[in-house]
């Protein structure tokens, strides 16, 4: 309990926790599930190329979300990646820069330049009319990624898209298990990406699928991500190695199992973060839609420092003296980093509502590994530090 100014670890007092809190934290399913599966998978010596651990998760990824074709892959950076050729797109693509770095990378590494559309405050997601200012001639598609597993304006890219003749695709990394208007996530666009790296809620060590209705491009993708083989000694396509193995296919199974405790558990964090954190002066809650399903997986907030009398950043310095390892998604930008940062040095002038969020959001801990003992314990830092802002500035500024 923080009740003096010297308490807090950032100005000499102990850490809340004797152990770093982290943002991201694994979440495991049944172990001794897992351990029978690697067991049989030893016995059988059949540890990857499509075994029946990969298509049993494939299976169960499609009926979950009720979409026609599920290609595990051995990460989402590659699914997307596969993905973008997959779907011919070339030149130009748009994409939001408020996202984590890959769903650029996934672009220029195949030398397609990622051009960045703005976001709206509100949503987090890609601002539509922001994404029509940014077409040229060379643009060939839109990559929308659901920020925090909220669906993007999927409805309006779409319809921008038809206008145009472009593709539309989704970063769906955060979004797995998550509906929009009471359809799931992974039936949107040509096709949707889901990661299940060990740091989202569901998770099978490294992996992700690409989803489709598409029957064409699913062939297609089942293909590229096996050397671009279609048959015996028959290559179709120029591909990539981009498997799931055995062993990630047995954990992301496992993980499926836990799926409604961890979904569960995260809804309860967030609950009890929305609850200790209202009233507190410039911060708000990221909310998420009640009526739809959704993985509550990230506990996101805002910080208004003309409101809290101090800012993210201060804050961050806080929370990690007492050992919460707050996060700065997606601290600085994508247009910020390099690459992007010296081949287009000027994105940023159109990108003023992600470089204005990129200043105020903040990612805690939650998931499986978290109690709610310890999410009032976050939550009173925030508050007391939020009270006592003057004074830990001038403690800072004198030491
Ligand atoms: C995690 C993530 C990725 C990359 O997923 P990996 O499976 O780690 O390659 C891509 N896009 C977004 C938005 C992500 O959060």
């Amino acid at each position: 309990m923080k009740t003096s100014i010297e308490n807090l670890a950032l100005l000499g007092g102990t850490p809340a926790f004797p152990e770093y809190l982290h943002v991201g934290r694994p979440n495991i399913g049944d172990r001794a599930v897992l351990m029978e599966r690697i067991n049989d998978m030893l016995d059988k010596r059949w540890l990857t190329n499509n075994g029946p651990y990969v298509q049993e998760f494939e299976r169960k990824i499609a009926e979950y979300v009720d979409v026609k074709h599920c290609i595990a892959v051995c990460n989402a950076t590659i699914g997307l990646e596969i993905a973008i050729r997959a779907l011919d797109l070339k030149d130009e693509v748009i994409i939001p820069s408020f996202t984590f770095i890959a769903t650029a990378h996934a672009l220029q590494w195949q030398e397609i330049t990622p051009i960045f559309g703005d976001i709206n405050s509100a949503t987090h997601n890609l601002d539509p009319k922001a994404v029509e200012k940014m077409i040229s001639p060379s643009t060939s598609g839109i990559i929308g990624v659901h920020v925090w597993g909220r669906p993007c304006e999927i409805e309006a890219l779409k319809e921008i898209a038809d206008r145009h003749h472009l593709k539309v695709m989704f970063d769906a990394a955060h979004a797995f298990g998550n509906s929009h208007h009471g359809q799931m996530i992974g039936n949107f666009g040509e096709l949707e990406v889901y990661s299940f790296h060990a740091t989202k809620f569901l998770n099978s060590f490294e992996g992700g699928a690409i989803v489709t209705n598409n029957d064409d491009l699913a062939q297609k993708i089942r293909n590229m991500i096996n050397f671009g083989f279609a048959g015996y000694d028959q290559v179709a396509y120029l591909g990539v190695n981009g498997k799931m193995t055995e062993i990630c296919a047995a954990m992301g199974l496992t993980s499926l199992e836990s799926i409604d405790s961890i979904i569960a558990a995260n809804r309860q964090n967030y609950l009890a973060y929305k609850q200790e954190l209202s009233g507190v002066p410039g911060i708000s809650v990221a909310e998420y839609d009640e009526t739809e399903k959704c993985n509550y997986q990230y506990m996101i907030l805002e910080i208004d420092e003309k409101i809290s009398g101090i800012n993210r950043d201060l804050l961050v310095k806080i929370l990690h003296a007492e050992n919460v390892l707050a996060r700065r998604y997606f601290y600085p930008g994508c247009h910020k980093m390099e690459p992007y940062r010296s081949l287009y040095p000027n994105a940023g002038l159109k990108l003023s509502n992600t470089e204005k969020l990129t200043q105020k959001v903040l990612s805690l801990p939650t998931g499986t590994s978290i109690n709610e003992g310890a999410i009032y314990r976050i939550c009173q830092v925030i508050q007391f530090s939020i009270l006592n802002h003057k004074t830990i500035k001038e403690q800072i500024n004198i030491s």
